[in-house]
């Protein structure tokens, strides 16, 4: 481990009035039930022992935003056009300047951008809006200390203390945080006066993520589950009992830091408009209705088995075989319908078992 310094409880306040100066400040706050990154706020409140509900995707993907906006103008008439009129459009693109930091996300939450960057940022495709937040972000992180039953990051590859993704890992202590610096960009913020170097509790920091270990438990093991996914493809009857349950909400996928499914709208008005990125649901029907109206994922069976799919199967491999998912758990927690993605892996490895 690097070196570590302390940063206090009661400095963080102003630590991040600090930050405002030159960033937007994303910090997790308590909404009704739920916990939700907000924009920071000189003496708002903030839930740093709870795991946010949401996740900090927002901060690279917006659930809305404006890629672009157009004006059309008519050009006075040309004589190469026979005397007419020429329709002409202005384009602005609105690529993002801002620079954001994210204050008390989970690990979990942080490494969703790395999965993001293996399909928005390869040598064919560059999402150029995505690339610019990605790095105007940085995410300072706290390790958990009390993962929930619903958590199995460590079934994924990633752990209460996985550092991927985030630029300065917290691990709470009595009266504050050991901070370590991930990245560069973390170490400038790390040099602030709010982190002090001479006190040491590295000892309660390593034995607080050993206990969060060990309240995860055995990791699952996913090894064969994208082969096992890919053999059950066809398998319509184990899709229809996985998926009995579900009620095509869509709750699990706007809360996955991995899932990066949008759909583009141009919204006009007049002779303007701006053409908008939205978050999209591929638990939905209309996810892949097609303009014939044919849709080839038209039950909930075809598309939780997408979903699944993706996740554990294809996109593994896709990219060296990382699993698309962080294992935060945002998707068994939330879900009205107590679906459970582990178990339905579990049921796929387990499936030709039982049914030889
Ligand atoms: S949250 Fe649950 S019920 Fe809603 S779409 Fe996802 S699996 Fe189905
Ligand atoms: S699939 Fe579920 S557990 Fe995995 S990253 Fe998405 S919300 Fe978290």
């Amino acid at each position: 481990m690097s070196q570590q310094k302390f940063l206090a409880s009661q400095s963080i306040g102003s630590f991040l009035e600090t930050l405002l100066r030159e960033h937007r400040v994303l910090v997790p706050l308590c909404e009704g039930d739920s916990v939700v990154f907000r924009p920071f706020r000189k003496g708002g409140g903030l839930e740093l022992t709870r795991m946010p509900t949401t996740s900090p995707k927002e901060a690279t993907f917006p659930r809305v935003e404006t890629l672009m906006s157009f004006t059309q103008k008519v050009s006075a008439p040309q004589e190469e056009d026979g005397g007419k009129e020429r329709p002409e459009i202005e384009l602005t693109e609105h690529l993002p300047q801002d620079s954001t930091v994210v204050f008390g996300s989970r690990p979990c939450g942080a490494k969703g951008k790395t999965i993001f960057s293996r399909v928005y940022d390869t040598e064919a495709v560059k999402d150029p809006y995505f690339i610019a937040r990605r790095d105007n972000t940085l995410f300072i992180s706290i390790a958990c200390s009390a993962p929930e039953t619903t958590c199995f990051c460590t079934s994924v590859g990633g752990g209460p203390a996985d550092s991927t993704g985030s630029d300065i890992l917290l691990i709470p202590v009595t009266d504050g945080f050991m901070a370590e610096a991930v990245t560069e960009a973390g170490a400038k913020l790390m040099e602030s006066a709010f982190f002090d170097a001479g006190t040491q509790k590295a000892e309660e920091a390593q034995a607080v993520v050993e206990r969060a270990e060990t309240k995860l438990g055995q990791a699952q093991d996913f090894s064969n589950a994208r082969e096992k996914l890919l053999k059950l493809f066809d398998n319509e009857s184990f899709w229809e009992e996985m998926s009995a349950k579900c009620i095509s909400c869509g709750t699990c996928t706007y809360l996955c830091p991995t899932c990066y499914c949008f759909n583009i709208t141009d919204e006009t008005a007049g002779n303007t408009g701006k053409r908008v990125r939205t978050w999209d649901n591929c638990m939905d029907y209309l996810f892949t209705l097609e303009a014939s109206t044919h849709n080839p994922r038209s039950s909930k069976a075809k598309r939780l088995k997408n979903r699944v799919g993706h996740k554990f199967s294809y996109y593994p491999s896709l990219h060296e075989e990382h699993i698309a998912c962080c294992g935060c758990g945002r998707c068994i927690k939330s879900c009205p319908a107590a679906v459970d993605i582990r178990q339905i892996v579990k049921s796929a490895q387990e499936y030709e078992d039982v049914n030889i």
